[in-house]
């Protein structure tokens, strides 16, 4: 064996580029179907990798879906069922420092590891990003944000013009971003600010990296450039059009990243993965005054166990390592970013196991099974679950006087027919596989929407007025 033959083989790791998308509707990509938005960068990269046709995230919406994908742990093993707070003085709600993330798994062993845009797994000095394995954080520790720079002092109103309580400023939204332990920079649209970074960071240094692009796009608050607002003017309502120039705007973020990954002769070999946290918001989910998304023929969105909340666009891109042009139909988890990063990366496998599996033997046609035997959700408090197998679905809105449901997937994938009382051994076989599963789960340690929850939002609420009335009385100096 040549000297500097192990190293030679260190070297042939890939980068990773996690690129995840929030709220984002399952037929509001060119590649999953659209012909009304443009994604022509997304679609490319669908075109000249692997389209997971049946892609899952393991929780309908935002903080619970990202603590599985980012730990590679199914998040109710470590009971988080509700979204963490966002203030930094909160030290109970965070991602429990007993779990690791794949940054925490994959920097060890000379990863170069980045987190760009919304955080959301826990607000406090604990569980902030350079403390779980980032070397670099440019964003957000909050659920969500506001897009324009000005809107942090100027647009203090509660309500966006369609009634719905801002969320930029009850999860404080309108925070200054971090960029590592400073203030971060922000003079442009907030989509373009997050691709710009990511695009510097994946171009820096030769050795690998992890890059965690967390784009709030296209969660509201709605708000786009005008110009790509006007690109989609023949659109109705105004909410659906500022929402498809949001992910017309992502989509060119996600093209200068490409461009800054060619430019560097390092496109070839990063693994790049492309989701959705959730589905969109949606009336046919309950949604009444957010109804901008598209999901398509799935059933409901955001917020439920039904495919529209939890089915997402998913798509992996690596020329180096995996098939260009094909569509993998058996059912695949966000849960397995983790478990492929890891092996691939020759990470850190300590610590608690990983429930998802490396997808590359399965997508590069070395095994034909499925990769999964179920899939498995348990949200609100375990009032709410579902299994998936490759064949059938049983669900349980949480919440919800509805009785189980159990589905056929193959004979009706949009989950119309209910077969629950006809298939008494399917669903004692679903039934069984689900139980097992939860008896390493545990209950919820957080809290959903209670008192404490109303409380809190309540008293940030009072914080937000009081800042609003500082602000105006605040001193001006004059300089003669
Ligand atoms: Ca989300």
């Amino acid at each position: 064996m040549p000297a500097g033959h192990a190293d030679a083989t260190v070297e042939k790791r890939p980068n990773i580029l996690i690129i995840l998308a929030d709220d984002l509707g399952y037929a509001d990509t060119g590649f999953t179907g659209s012909n009304q938005v443009q994604t022509p960068n997304l679609d490319r990269l669908a075109a000249n990798g692997v389209v997971l046709e049946n892609g899952y995230v393991t929780h309908p919406y935002c903080g619970p879906s990202r603590s599985g994908l980012i730990t590679g742990r199914y998040q109710a093993r470590f009971g988080n069922e509700t979204n963490f707070t966002y203030s930094p003085y909160d030290l109970h709600q965070g991602l429990p420092l007993t779990e690791k993330t794949f940054a925490e798994r994959l920097k060890p062993v000379g990863y170069r590891t980045g987190i760009i845009g919304k955080w959301h797994l826990g607000a406090s000095f604990p569980f902030q990003p350079k403390q779980r394995g980032f070397d670099h954080f440019y964003g957000f520790l909050s659920g969500g944000h506001s897009y324009w720079p000005d809107s942090v002092t100027t647009q203090l109103d509660l309500y966006s013009p369609n009634g719905a309580i801002n969320y930029s400023i009850n999860e404080g939204g309108k925070l200054p971003l971090s960029h590592n332990d400073q203030v971060g920079e922000f003079d442009e649209y907030l989509t373009t600010a997050l691709s710009r970074d990511a695009a510097a960071f994946v171009k820096e240094g030769n050795e690998p990296f992890l890059l965690y692009l967390a784009y709030n796009a296209p969660h509201s608050p709605l708000e786009a450039p005008d110009e790509l607002i006007q690109k989609y003017r023949h659109v109705e309502p105004w909410t659906r059009r500022v929402y498809l120039a949001m992910i017309d705007s992502m989509d060119q973020g996600i093209g200068m990243v490409i461009e800054a990954l060619e430019e560097s002769g390092k496109l070839d070999n990063t693994l790049i993965f492309f989701l959705s946290d959730n589905g969109g918001v949606a009336p046919k989910a309950g949604y009444v005054n957010e109804d901008w998304a598209d999901n398509g023929p799935l059933r409901k969105g955001k917020g439920s166990v039904f495919e529209g909340g939890c089915r997402v666009p998913y798509l992996m891109h690596w020329p180096d390592g995996l098939p260009r042009g094909k569509v993998y139909e058996f059912p695949v988890s966000s849960l397995d970013i983790a478990a492929t990063t890891v092996a691939l990366g020759q990470g850190d496998t300590r610590g608690h196991p990983l429930d998802g599996v490396n997808l590359i033997p399965f997508l590069d046609g070395t095994r034909n099974d499925a990769p999964h035997i179920a899939l498995f959700w348990r949200i609100r408090d375990g009032t709410g679950w579902a299994i998936r197998t490759p064949t059938a679905k049983m669900l349980k809105e949480g919440y919800s006087s509805r009785p189980p449901e159990l589905y056929d997937m193959q004979s009706d994938p949009y989950e119309s027919d209910n077969v629950i009382d006809s298939r008494p051994e399917l669903r004692q076989q679903l039934a069984q596989l689900w139980n097992t599963w939860n008896s390493k789960n545990q209950s919820n340690r957080f809290l959903q929407s209670n008192e404490y929850q109303k409380e809190r939002l309540e008293l940030y609420r009072q914080l937000d007025e009081q800042l609003k009335a500082d602000a105006l009385k605040r001193p001006q100096l004059v300089i003669e």
